[in-house]
């Protein structure tokens, strides 16, 4: 069999539908290779495009391919188009195989992405300062690291907005995905995807246990970083502590939760690198105004930012940190040493 030809056979995204319905109730290859052929060149064009080298996107265009054939039957015509769900699977594959190229050599024990069910648990915080759309974008392509990811997602998790913003993100990356030019396959990429699609799907390997997990910190914590290992709490300074959450895949950026009590000034500092903050509990004002429960706060390395947590209780917070700070007072420069950042 070979991939039918899309040049000559267009089809719109209902006739994807269609396709992929036909797939699901039937097994149909005819309509398998007809999803290949469109969608198959222009998922390499993107891949490529995110700077994945030749044979990854081909492992990751197989991938791709296969879970549309394997996953048919759980398309929803009216959760979104052929196109979005195609881009979501892909996008959530490269990932995990960035993750996987970032944790070489050391074991998996956390579920691939592709398997996570996305969506969110709201809790009916409202938040008043959330992502920008840049921030959502590079999330949705699937390229912020992954600590960084985990403070977005759990943003996400909170705030029923940013999660409508991002589905219709993911939605525009299909979008995109439709209109982008259909790059040169191997031809026997093809055969390769077809040999597989009896193929038994393989068994997860089960999760080792981690140390200690975050839900013990005594917070409600959202889903995203619920079960992350963590260090347990640990005095920063006065009126100070800080937990740092585990995240193997990651090895360039901290991800830690900050417990700060009522009236306490964060030191001044600035950072060298983009820092994220989601805020859990509590809240804090600094030069921008006021950023309370579920408000999430890009910092970038132009900032320099006192923060000072308000009367009102203890601030807990969510932060990714890319770098190292910059810290201008005693404290700071003592919790740098303490926590290493
Ligand atoms: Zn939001």
């Amino acid at each position: 069999m070979r991939p039918a030809d899309a040049k000559t056979q267009p089809f719109d995204g209902e006739d994807a539908a269609g396709l992929v319905a036909a797939i699901a109730q039937a097994g149909d290859r005819q309509a398998f290779a007809r999803l290949f052929a469109d969608y198959a060149p222009r998922l390499k064009t993107f891949l490529s495009r995110q700077g994945f080298g030749a044979s990854d996107c081909d492992d990751l265009i197989l991938d791709t391919m296969l879970a549309v054939w394997r996953k048919a039957g759980q398309f929803d015509a009216k959760a979104g188009a052929v196109s979005t769900w195609i881009f979501t699977i892909c996008r959530n594959l490269g990932i995990d195989r960035r993750r996987q190229i970032a944790r070489r050599l050391r074991d998996d024990d956390l579920p691939p992405l592709s398997d996570v069910d996305p969506s969110p648990s709201a809790e009916g915080m409202t938040a008043s300062r959330h992502p920008s759309p840049e921030l959502l974008a590079r999330f949705a392509a699937g390229l912020l690291s992954p600590s960084a990811a985990l403070v977005v997602e759990s943003h996400l998790a909170l705030c029923d907005s940013c999660a409508v913003a991002h589905r219709d993100t993911l939605a525009v990356g299909g979008v995109l995905l439709e209109r982008l030019s259909p790059a040169e396959l191997d031809a026997r990429l093809f055969e390769r995807t077809l040999a597989r699609l009896d193929e038994k799907r393989p068994a997860l390997a089960a999760p080792t246990s981690p140390r200690r997990i975050a839900r013990d910190l005594g917070i409600e914590l959202p889903a995203p970083i619920a079960d992350r290992a963590t260090s347990g709490w640990r005095w920063m300074g006065p009126g100070m502590a800080f937990a740092r959450l585990d995240v193997p895949e990651d090895r360039r950026i901290s991800l830690v939760l900050l417990k700060i009590a009522a009236g306490q000034r964060i030191p001044t500092h600035g950072h060298s690198g983009e820092e994220l903050t989601l805020v859990l509990r509590g809240a804090f004002e600094d030069e921008h105004g006021r950023v309370a429960a579920g408000d999430f706060a890009e910092e970038d390395d132009d900032t320099h930012h006192t923060p000072v947590v308000t009367g009102e209780g203890t601030c807990i917070c969510l932060s990714s940190i890319e770098g190292r700070l910059r810290p201008h007072g005693l404290i700071a420069r003592m919790a740098t040493t303490l926590i290493g950042l």
